[in-house]
Formats: C-alpha cells, structure tokens, sequence
C-alpha cells in the first residue's frame, strides 16, 4: 500500500498534534508534505524532525527568521514565510489531502488554493464552510474532489451517510455537550469567567472552539458547516444537548429509521477517520463500555440563555455575507472575552448587532466575503470599546 501524501495547516495546535500523534502511530501510511504554524517555531521544528516534511511555513511573527530558516534547511526543509508562504505551499498541490486545522479566517484563501491545485479537505477549521459555503463546495464539486469532515459531529453524519441516499435524509441530529454552563442559571452567566469557561466536560480542544462550546456559537457554527457541507436545508437540521459526547451525531432517514455514530469523545478518531478515509486505520485511543457509560441523557438546547445558536439559523435564512459576519463578529467577540475585555454575555450581544449592523452582500465572491469579514470585526471592536468607555 502506498503512502498517502498529507500536509497538516495548523500542526502546532489542539487537532493539529492530535494529527500529528494519529500519523505517528501509522509512520508507513503517510508522508507529510507540509507542516504549518502560526508562532511556534520551537514545536514545528520538532515535528519537522520526526515528519520529514519537504516544506514548513510559519505565518505569524517568526522573530528571527534566518535562524529559523537555517535550523530547518539543516533537517532537509524549506522554510516558508507569512501569509503569502502559506499560500505559496497551498497553490502546489503537491499532497492528497490537506488537513486544514487553522484556527478562524485565515484558512478560507488557503483552501481555496489547495481546491484549485486538485488536493481535497480533511476540515476541522469549520470557518472555511461558514464564511464561504456555497463558494468552497462549488469549487470541490467542479472539480471531483471532496470534503472530509474532521469536526466530531460531521464526522458522525458523514460516516451514518455512507451509501445512503441524501433525498432520503429527513433531519441531521446535530448533538451538543452543552458546554460547561448547561444548568447554570442566566443570572450567574454575566460573571462567567475566562477560566471557568474554558473548562470543557469532555472534549479536550482548542481555546477558541471551547469557548464557542459555552455559549452555543460552536453549534451555530456547526449547523452553517452542515448546511454546506451535506446540501441539507437549515429546517432539516436539529441540534440536540446529549452532555456525555457519547452518540456524536445522528441521521434520520424518510423511512423513519435513526443512524448514529459512536465513540468515545477523542479528536483523534475523526482526524483519523478524515485522514485515511475510506479506509479505517486501527487504533486504540480508547473503547466505548456500555456497560460504563451510564443512561444516555438527551435535553432541548436552550436558546433563551445561549442565543447564539439561533442566531446562527437567523444569519443562513438571511444568506449571502450573514453567515461570515456571524463568524467574524464571534471571533472577535471571543478574543474580546478572553483578553477580559468583554463579559460572557457580551459575545452573543456583540454578535446580534453585528448581524443587525454590517450590511448583508448578496451572492458574494471572496473579495466580498473577505470585505464582510474585515467590516464585521472593525464594527465589533469599535461598538466593544465604545461600551468600555462608557462603562
Ligand atoms: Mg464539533
């Protein structure tokens, strides 16, 4: 069996050493074309050490970078700089499948690029869909190549969509943990702290996502990825609370049958699953106990004290660049909370008036998506510091 040529965007992060450890577990299955990083340089190098990539980039501030360039020539790869490195090693198309683990915006130019060199997706940078679902998934149709989802709930339909037929699909069962907040009354969620929210019951993630998990915005992400992703209307996705993680996702069929997809909750099993797909690697990153699990609990998500959620099916039934500044406003919103700039309850705020506030472009191309992504985050800063000032 031959090797299958990856390169992991965003290999330093949460998914991305989670990738990292998954491909080092089957050193025959894979060679690694790219790694990237946004800053750390110290652990990419590492990584290039074990991987063997032909190219490296790091696109953020590498401090000196000659030195940086040096160390990696020394182990037999290229260095790549800045943004324009990293589209660069995106527009070469020397890999299979890129997996794009970038956290936020900045991976929706880059797909773009790896689509148009012929590479398909393994996506767990869920903003790529939400800012630019129509457009992404046009490109990858044109073009014969295809999405693997990497996100565990859309791991979890793809895998229950397996020889079925999408016309015979009546709802996708988006399920949500609840985050660390689901029984805590909405007068104690104004004083949420940064700490305290980042706290996840059971999922073991970034900080960015497991914020989006306390306020609900991740399953609003999460219900816009799934609109494009399987081409499902937003009225034919549900999400419901199921707080153990253990049922991932779940597909309801014309016939009134129920597929679901298990496990125990490890990123590494769908970023397993999206890497070698359609084969199955084995693994043993832990095995589900039935006898263990305990009742398996099921909740309406309450949208009263997380609006964020709704929100997300407000800004897809509004269309063209809603759906970007959702993604946009949240971002920044979270960035606000985190550097202790904005209080918990302000994130869904800040993101209702951004979708009331930036003006919605019907059928945008990227320039315009990029220009709603830009003109959301000046209007979210500006309305953040304007409540500072007054408070
Ligand atoms: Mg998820």
């Amino acid at each position: 069996m031959t090797a299958r040529a990856v390169s992991i965007w965003g290999s330093t992060g949460s998914i991305g050493t989670q990738a990292v450890d998954v491909i080092l577990t089957h050193p025959d299955r894979f060679r690694v074309v790219t790694l990237t990083a946004h800053a750390n340089g110290r652990l990419l190098l590492e990584q290039a050490k074990k991987l063997r990539p032909a190219t490296a980039v790091l696109t953020g501030p590498a401090g000196d970078s000659d030195f940086w360039k040096r160390a990696f020539r020394e182990n037999g790869t290229e260095l790549l700089l800045g943004r324009e490195g990293l589209l660069e090693a995106a527009s070469r198309g020397a890999e299979q499948t890129v997996l794009n683990a970038l956290v936020g915006s900045v991976g929706l130019e880059a797909t773009l690029a790896a689509i148009r060199a012929g590479v398909s997706i393994a996506l767990a940078n869920k903003e790529v869909l939400v800012m630019a679902g129509d457009l992404v998934m046009r490109e990858i149709r044109g073009r014969g190549l295809s999405i693997i989802p990497v996100d565990s709930e859309h791991s979890a339909v793809f895998q229950c969509l397996q020889g079925e037929d999408p016309a015979s699909i009546r709802r996708i069962l988006l399920t949500a943990s609840g985050g660390p907040f689901l029984r805590t009354p909405a007068s104690e969620l104004t004083s949420v702290t940064p700490a305290q929210a980042l706290a996840h019951p059971n999922w073991n993630m970034g900080r960015k996502v497991t914020i989006d998990s306390a306020t609900l915005a991740n399953k609003g992400l999460e219900v816009i990825e799934a609109r494009w992703l399987f081409a499902v209307p937003p009225e034919r996705i549900e999400v419901i609370v199921h707080p153990k993680s253990i049922i991932h996702s779940m597909v309801e069929f014309a016939d009134g049958s129920v597929k679901a997809q298990l496990g125990v909750p490890d990123m590494r099993i769908p970023i397993g699953h999206a890497l070698s797909h359609p084969e199955r690697l084995a693994h043993d990153f832990g095995r589900l106990d039935f006898t263990r699990c305990g009742p398996l609990e099921f909740l309406p998500p309450d949208t009263e004290r997380f609006p964020a959620l709704k929100m997300a099916y407000q800004a897809l039934a509004a269309g063209g660049t809603a759906t970007a500044v959702y993604n946009a406003a949240d971002e920044e919103a979270v960035g606000l909370f985190l550097s202790g700039s904005a209080g918990f309850t302000d994130i869904p705020r800040l993101l209702e008036a951004a979708l009331n506030g930036v003006p919605n472009t019907a059928d945008p191309d990227l320039a315009g998506i990029l220009e709603a992504d830009r003109r959301t985050r000046d209007f979210v800063r500006r309305l953040a510091s304007k409540r500072e000032s007054a408070s």
